[in-house]
């Protein structure tokens, strides 16, 4: 099979949607971008050997890929239009090729963003996606603006993800808890719906990749600082029963990968909360004072560094 037939064969047969004037095919796709909105635009990677292991299912991979870039709208309160997809493969292989692009297409329905090109290239196992969105001029979730006294809020439960990669080191046989820790590592779920109603609202904010605390210091330039309390993390009871509360607590802080939104909202928006009480918590507050403190159960501070995954780290 060759580079065109691939193309004809996995990718070519896309759903026809109005914003796509022409699509996959030509040397460009022309997209109609709403009048009046903004074009949010990110790229996510992943290589085999540094985010995932030679083997692994190429379903999995599809809906990471996807998942992980289309996090990125959710993080910038835009609604998902269309994608791009560069696809480098040691070779055109239909049992690997058939049930990447089954579940590629699965997932880009579920998030109504559509396949409008891509590239596809011989060599090391690399998949790029580059997401577009649009969102309205003044309503993008940025990551500046937080302000002292800002409520620090989360999406969802954190840790979880961390958790679902720990049963996979472990070997650990499948158990209810097991599947679905396992189903959060593989499959994020992007926070669109709650990005989309918080945008314009939240004075800052972001999807968590790297952790709440990495991100988190993502959101405090300024000299800004926030207190997290401990006891406030939302966990899974699946997280909790597995790992037990102490380890959650750790993953929930610097897991990684969770794919959930941080941001901060004004004390004067508290009640939008009422209305996302299930899909919001409220962790922390943003103060002027520099730096991130966890505040322990027991009354203590204690100060804590934003570290997160660094794929160039100085030292
Ligand atoms: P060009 O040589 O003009 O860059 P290509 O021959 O690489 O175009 O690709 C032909 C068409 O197929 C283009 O419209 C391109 O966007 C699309 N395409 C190539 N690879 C992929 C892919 N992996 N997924 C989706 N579309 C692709
Ligand atoms: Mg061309």
């Amino acid at each position: 099979m060759g580079e065109f037939e691939l193309i004809r064969r996995y990718f070519a047969r896309q759903p026809a949607v109005d914003s796509v004037a022409l699509g996959i095919g030509d040397d460009c796709a022309l997209l109609q971008l709403p009048i009046g909105r903004q074009l949010a635009v990110s790229i996510d990677t992943l290589v085999e050997g540094t985010h995932f292991l030679a083997g692994s299912d190429p379903a999995r991979l599809a809906e990471r890929l996807l998942g992980a870039a289309v996090s990125d709208l959710a993080g910038m309160a835009a609604e998902p239009l269309w994608f791009t997809l560069a696809l480098t493969l040691p070779e055109a292989d239909p049992a690997w090729l058939e049930p990447f692009a089954r579940r590629l297409s699965e997932r880009a329905a579920d998030f109504g963003i559509v396949l409008v090109g891509g590239d596809t290239t011989r060599g090391h196992r690399t998949m790029s996606v580059q997401v577009h969105g649009a969102v309205e001029p003044g309503r993008a979730l940025t990551r500046r603006g937080a302000q002292p006294g800002d409520l620090v809020c989360v999406t969802g439960t954190l840790g979880d993800s961390r958790g679902g990669l720990q049963t996979l080191l472990d070997q650990s046989a499948a158990s209810g808890d097991v599947d679905w820790l396992r189903q959060r590592f593989y499959c994020p779920e992007p926070r669109l719906a709650v990005g989309h109603r918080i945008g314009g609202i939240a004075t800052a904010g972001l999807d968590i990749s790297d952790g709440l605390l990495a991100d988190l210091g993502h959101l405090l330039e300024d000299g800004l600082g926030a207190e997290i309390e401990l006891d406030g993390l939302p966990l899974s009871a699946a997280l909790v029963a597995r790992f037990g509360r102490e380890q959650a607590r750790q993953w929930a802080l610097s897991g990684g990968e969770d794919f959930e939104l941080c941001f901060t909202l004004p004390e004067a928006q508290r009640s939008l909360l009422a209305s996302l009480s299930d899909q919001v918590t409220v962790v922390g507050r943003i103060e002027a004072e520099s730096g991130l403190r966890l505040r322990h159960p027991d009354g203590r501070l204690e100060s804590v560094a934003a570290a997160g995954f660094d794929h160039f780290p100085d030292n």
